[in-house]
């Protein structure tokens, strides 16, 4: 039986350069330089993805939310909002397009599961929370407790549901490829998320086993096909040779299977989606 996934674009938003990619190295003077970077890229999509399985209907990320155009939304002090162009329309949250597109979020979602608490895969938490199983890896849910530190580091603790309390994923699924661990998200083992921290801490990509093929959702872990083959890490992240290590696993898993990837931040994964198209790893590195 065939699983069915469909990406959905919540708005876009422009980033600076230096946020996309930076050399590894000192977390703080990468931070600095992209602090006082002042241009902006092109627009990048902010992609959450349904997966269609016959155990039921999961969520992988939750996108942006057009509330966070509202006044107040994030607190003066959150750094992110600040240096970040944003574009999402009214009816571009994940509960609207859901809706949309025939499922209710309130009874169709079997599970959700977040990649990272970064607001622009955590946005649509209020579409669903209360009425699903929400999953976040528990190095992240451990990190991002401290609301502080959750706040500096990109995420909006004070947008998210009263009482939000995540399950804990559990590595309770196969090893697979590099990876010696999995956590089982549907109970025929098809659907898995995998450790692809760096990025910040506890970060999680989702593979998908179909038929014919393997999909790849990497979250932040690569923010393009091309990055993710040239091993051009994120510019702001936690631990940039983590985030490498992190990195060169999801290209040996590559060569290992034909795998279509599909990264959270590139227009083109819609394209890759519709026509499969097999990423194959340079060997370059
Ligand atoms: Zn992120």
């Amino acid at each position: 039986m065939t699983i069915e996934i469909q990406i959905i674009e919540t708005g876009t938003i422009r980033v600076r350069p230096s946020q996309l990619t930076q050399p590894p190295g000192n977390v703080l003077l990468r931070r600095l330089r992209f602090l006082t970077d002042w241009k902006l890229t092109d627009p990048i999509p902010i992609y959450a993805f349904l997966i269609k399985h016959p155990e039921g209907n999961f969520l992988f990320d939750l996108g942006e939310t057009p509330r966070c155009l509202e006044k107040g939304y994030y607190p003066w002090w959150q750094i992110g909002h600040h240096v970040v162009s944003m574009n999402i329309g009214p009816n571009d949250g994940l509960g609207s397009q859901l809706r949309e597109l025939g499922v209710n979020p309130e009874t169709d979602i079997k599970a959700a599961i977040i990649s990272h608490l970064h607001s622009d895969h955590a946005g649509g938490l209020s579409d669903v929370h209360g009425m699903t199983e929400i999953y976040v890896g528990s190095e992240h849910w451990a990190a991002f407790q401290n609301t502080t530190y959750a706040t500096m580091e990109g995420a909006n603790p004070s947008a998210w549901p009263e009482g939000f309390k995540p399950t804990m994923l559990e590595q309770n699924g196969p090893p697979i490829g590099p990876w010696e661990h999995s956590y089982k998200i549907s109970s025929d083992g098809r659907i898995l998320a995998v450790d692809t921290p760096g990025h910040v801490p506890g970060h999680l990509s989702l593979i998908i086993i179909d038929d014919d093929v393997t999909y790849f959702l990497t979250a932040d872990a690569a923010y393009s096909q091309t990055l993710l083959d040239q091993q051009l890490i994120d510019g702001i992240n936690t631990d940039p040779y983590v985030a490498l290590e992190s990195q060169r696993r999801i290209k040996e898993f590559c060569k290992s299977r034909d795998v279509v990837l599909l990264p959270s931040h590139e227009f083109d994964s819609v394209r890759r989606l519709r026509e499969k198209e097999v990423y194959r790893p340079s060997e370059t590195q």
